[in-house]
């Protein structure tokens, strides 16, 4: 099939999280092609993504053939090389992303297959899950059995007895053998994490994420060793295979967390899940629990662990993906319908 229209779309959210997301949150793609079909997809970036979909990327799109996995890595090549002057990481990559995935949305629905088929099929039916956010006693009674918890160091010595105080009423209510994390957001560093590890050691806790600036690779392959058994994971603030491959050179993560609608979609996620695989890290992606990452995860060799962010479990939300799966006592599975599954609700554009 022939693409015929490329259109990306800012959503006319009400509920966004405050930061820089409230400006650069996800965006929608879709490609019409030449029989018909539609294919919707999900980047990040905001308006300015927006742009570089529609002005820029449009171009090399519009009357390209689509018809395997095969043909959108090099649609993938093509818009990378076009963008490498002003892209290769951030915006640039994370409009790449919605293309990407509404190129496989498109595929499969033409195929009538769900994208794991596409991709060679489900190697299983389901994937455990884990919460992410603050709201710990709701995740679980919602029957979540692994939980990663937001800890923030403001500067005050005091953050080390909250981040304490959170670990132990968080493993007191998860019980002794449930998974349990923590997102730092970069905010802390080297002496403040090896601290952290001596004074978290007991809670047993399965990773520290995003404890350093992305950029400090030598410096978190430094703290890796110095943490016990908790693992150092990052990763969502990377692009591309290219940019995990410097990760892995560095040796300054031992869990991979790519998003699937920033890091330059499936076709990014299977370069980078192969390399992972090659050197035995386990990948869990940011937000893994949404349909553009549960496809891959299922269909390749990715931890057995996604991830369902705050932003999906709480009352109040913007619901842009109709259809969208939830966990069920702590596991989620893919919808077997065509693409991901997932309908676009247009009362939000
Ligand atoms: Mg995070």
């Amino acid at each position: 099939m022939k693409i015929t229209d490329v259109k990306a779309v800012f959503p006319n959210y009400k509920h966004v999280v405050p930061s820089w997301r409230t400006n650069f949150w996800q965006i929608v793609v879709r490609v019409e092609s030449d029989n018909g079909v539609v294919g919707f997809g999900y980047g990040g970036g905001g308006i300015a993504s927006v742009e570089i979909v529609n002005r820029h990327f449009k171009e090399y799109l519009v009357g390209r053939e689509v018809n395997s996995v095969e043909d959108i890595a090099a649609v993938w090549d093509t818009l990378y090389a076009a963008s490498m002057p002003y892209g290769r990481k951030g915006l640039a990559i994370m409009a790449l992303s919605g293309v990407d995935l509404a190129l496989f949305d498109l595929l499969g629905k033409a195929e009538s297959k769900p994208v794991y088929e596409v991709l060679g099929g489900a190697k299983r039916t389901k994937l455990f899950s884990y919460a992410t956010g603050a709201d710990s006693e709701l995740y679980h009674k919602l029957g979540y059995k692994a939980h990663k918890f937001p800890h923030r160091w403001s500067g005050s010595e005091a953050d080390y007895g909250s981040a304490v105080a959170t670990a132990a009423k968080t493993r007191e209510m998860f019980g002794p053998d449930a998974m349990l994390m923590i997102d730092t957001y970069m905010s802390w560093d080297k002496p403040v994490t090896v601290e952290m590890a001596k004074r978290l050691a007991e809670f047993n806790l399965y990773w520290y994420e995003d404890v350093l600036n992305p950029d400090d690779l030598e410096g978190q392959a430094e703290l890796r060793p110095l943490l016990g058994s908790t693992i150092l994971a990052g990763g969502e603030h990377e692009f591309t295979h290219h940019g995990f491959a410097d990760i892995a050179k560095a040796g300054a993560l031992g869990l991979w967390q790519p998003d699937i609608t920033w890091c330059g979609g499936i076709t990014a996620g299977l370069r980078i899940v192969e390399l992972a695989n090659k050197l035995d890290i386990p990948v869990s992606p940011h937000r893994g629990g949404e349909v553009w990452g549960l496809h891959l995860m299922v269909a390749t060799d990715c931890a057995d662990l996604a991830e369902f962010h705050s932003d999906h479990i709480k009352e109040e939300r913007d619901i842009l993906w109709l259809g969208e799966p939830a966990p069920e006592n702590g596991y989620i599975s893919p919808s077997g319908g065509p693409g991901f599954g997932v309908t676009l609700n247009e009362a939000m554009l």
